[in-house]
C-alpha cells in the first residue's frame, strides 16, 4: 500500500464507524492526507525511515502545536497548543501520521473514559460495554481498526488497563525513558506516556521514537537506546521450542486477591501454564499488600495533581466564566464551571492531604509506605525476572454502571504499584469471558526492561 491508500482506509472507516465509538475527539484528516501524498512522494525518493507514513493518533492529552488539545475537559475545550509535546516531535521526525486526538477521562482521571468532557467512549468489542481509562480513546481507536498504533500515558493503569479491556497490547515504560514534556501534567512523579497496538511487535515500533532523553524533561533518564523491533526479531529468530528457558516468573498471591473475577483468574493461570510450557519457570514472590498500594496511590496521585492543576485558573488559558463579579469570582467559577465531577474530588482529597494541619499525617506517611513499596519489588526481583498478574480484577464492565468512587479506584488495584515504583509494564491479551470480552495479563519488569517485556509477550502471541 502507499501511504495515502493506507491513511484513506483509515479515514473513511473513522468517518463511518467513529460515531458508534466516539474515539477521537478532534480529527486531522486534511493534513493527514497531504502528509500521507508526501511520505510516499519521499519513500520514491529512497527515504528508509521505517514508520514513514504509517498512520496513527495521540490521546489528547499530548500537546500539538495548532491543534486543539482538550485533555477532555471543558477547562481546555479551547486550548490550541502552541508547541508540540517531545513525543510528537519524535514521532512526526519519524515520519508517523496522525489522523487526530483521542477521546479520554478528564485528565486521565479515570478507569473507565465516562469522565470524559466529550462523551464516554464504547468498547469495540460490545458497544454496551467501558473500553476502560483513561487512555480509553486510545485502546478503542486501535481495537475498532482506526489506526494501527496509539500513544497513550499511565499514571497508575491508563494505559494497561484499557488495553486488558479492549484485547490489545500496551506498555508502560520504566520512568523517565520516554519524555512528559508537553504532556498535560496529572501526578507528575507516576506519569508515562507508553504505546499501544494489537501486538508486543505493533507497540515495540511505535515506542522507539518515543524513547529517548529530553533535556526539557527535568525527570528524563539518559540511558542505553534499544532497538525495540530489532531485539524482538533477534529473541524470535534464537527461540527454540522452549523460547522462555531460563525465565523465571515471578507470582504473588496479592496479586490473585478477594474481588478478582473467577473467569479472569482462570485465563491468566493458564496463560502462566502455557509460559511453563514454553520452558519458564515460576516462582512465588511476595509484593506489598495491593489495598495499601491502592491507598499508597490514592494518596499522592490526588495531591499532585491538585497542584498540577491549580494553573488552570481562567486567566492565562483555557475555560473563564462569563462576566466574573472579581478575581476571585473568575477562579471560582471558571474552575467549577471548567472541571466535571472526578477532577474536582481530585482536587479536594489532594489538597486536604497537603494542608497544614494534615500534610504529615497523610502525605508524608504515603511517601514513607511508597519506598516500602518500591522495596518489596525490588526483593522479588531478586527471585524472578518478570512478574505476572492479572492486569484488571475484571473485564470490562457495562457502560453507565455509574460505580462509586471507591469501587473504581478497587479496580487499579493491580496496576498503581508499578507507578509508585516508576517500574515498566504491560498488558496483553490471554484470552476471553464466556461474554466475549477480552482478558489481558500483566508483565512486570525491572528497571529498563522494556525489550525483555516486549519479547517475553512477543514470543507468547
Ligand atoms: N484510574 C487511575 C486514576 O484514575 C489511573 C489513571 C491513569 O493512569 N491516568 O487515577
Amino acid at each position: 500500500f502507499s501511504s495515502a491508500e493506507l491513511t484513506d482506509h483509515y479515514i473513511k472507516r473513522i468517518n463511518a464507524l467513529d460515531g458508534k465509538i466516539n474515539s477521537f475527539i478532534t480529527h486531522t484528516s486534511e493534513t493527514a492526507r497531504t502528509q500521507a501524498k508526501a511520505a510516499d512522494e519521499m519513500r520514491l525518493q529512497g527515504d528508509k525511515r521505517p514508520l514513514l507514513g504509517v498512520p496513527m493518533a495521540h490521546k489528547d492529552i499530548f500537546c500539538t502545536q495548532g491543534v486543539l488539545t482538550t485533555c477532555g475537559s471543558k477547562m481546555l475545550h479551547n486550548f490550541i497548543s502552541p508547541y508540540d509535546a517531545t513525543i510528537v516531535t519524535n514521532i512526526d521526525k519519524a515520519g508517523m501520521i496522525s489522523l487526530g486526538k483521542l477521546n479520554m477521562d478528564e485528565f486521565a482521571m479515570g478507569s473507565d473514559n465516562e469522565s470524559s468532557y466529550y462523551g464516554a467512549v464504547h468498547n469495540p468489542w460490545n458497544l454496551d460495554h467501558v473500553p476502560g481509562g483513561s487512555s480509553g480513546g486510545s485502546a478503542a481507536a486501535v481495537a475498532a481498526g482506526f489506526v494501527p498504533v496509539a500513544t497513550g500515558s499511565d499514571t497508575g493503569g491508563s494505559i494497561r488497563q484499557p488495553a486488558s479491556f479492549c484485547g490489545l497490547t500496551g506498555i508502560k515504560p520504566t520512568y523517565g525513558r520516554v519524555s512528559r514534556f508537553g504532556m498535560i501534567a496529572y501526578a507528575s512523579s507516576l506519569d508515562q506516556a507508553g504505546s499501544m497496538g494489537r501486538s508486543a511487535m505493533d507497540c515495540a515500533f511505535l515506542l522507539q521514537p518515543m524513547t529517548g532523553h529530553d533535556p526539557r524533561d527535568a525527570t528524563s533518564i539518559k540511558y542505553d537506546m534499544p532497538d525495540y523491533a530489532q531485539d524482538l526479531n533477534d529473541a524470535a529468530a534464537s527461540a527454540g521450542d522452549k523460547p522462555f528457558a531460563g525465565l523465571r516468573i515471578g507470582v504473588a498471591k496479592e496479586y490473585f486477591s478477594k474481588g478478582l473475577d473467577t473467569e479472569v483468574e482462570q485465563a491468566a493461570r493458564a496463560a502462566l501454564k502455557k509460559y511453563e510450557e514454553l520452558g519458564a519457570t515460576i516462582v512465588e514472590v511476595t509484593i506489598t499488600d495491593p489495598e495499601i498500594t491502592l491507598a499508597t496511590y490514592y494518596m499522592l496521585a490526588p495531591a499532585e495533581a491538585s497542584s498540577n492543576l491549580s494553573r488552570f485558573d481562567g486567566v492565562r488559558f483555557g475555560y473563564r466564566c462569563e462576566n466574573p463579579k472579581d478575581l476571585i469570582d473568575l477562579y471560582t467559577r471558571s474552575r467549577s464551571e471548567g472541571f466535571g465531577p472526578e477532577v474536582q474530588r481530585r482536587i479536594l482529597s489532594g489538597t486536604y492531604a497537603l494542608s497544614a494541619g494534615y500534610f504529615d499525617a497523610y502525605y508524608t506517611k504515603a511517601q514513607k509506605v511508597r519506598r516500602i513499596i518500591i522495596k518489596d519489588f525490588e526483593n522479588a526481583f531478586a527471585n524472578c525476572d518478570v512478574i505476572a498478574s492479572p492486569t484488571a480484577p475484571t473485564a470490562a464492565y457495562k457502560l453507565g454502571e455509574d460505580l462509586d468512587p471507591a469501587t473504581m479506584y478497587l479496580g487499579d488495584v493491580y496496576t498503581i504499584g508499578v507507578n509508585l515504583a516508576g517500574l515498566p509494564a504491560l498488558s496483553q491479551p490471554v484470552g476471553l469471558t464466556s461474554a466475549g470480552l477480552p482478558i489481558g495479563l500483566q508483565l512486570i519488569g525491572k528497571y529498563w526492561c522494556e525489550s525483555q517485556l516486549l519479547c517475553t509477550a512477543h514470543l507468547f502471541q
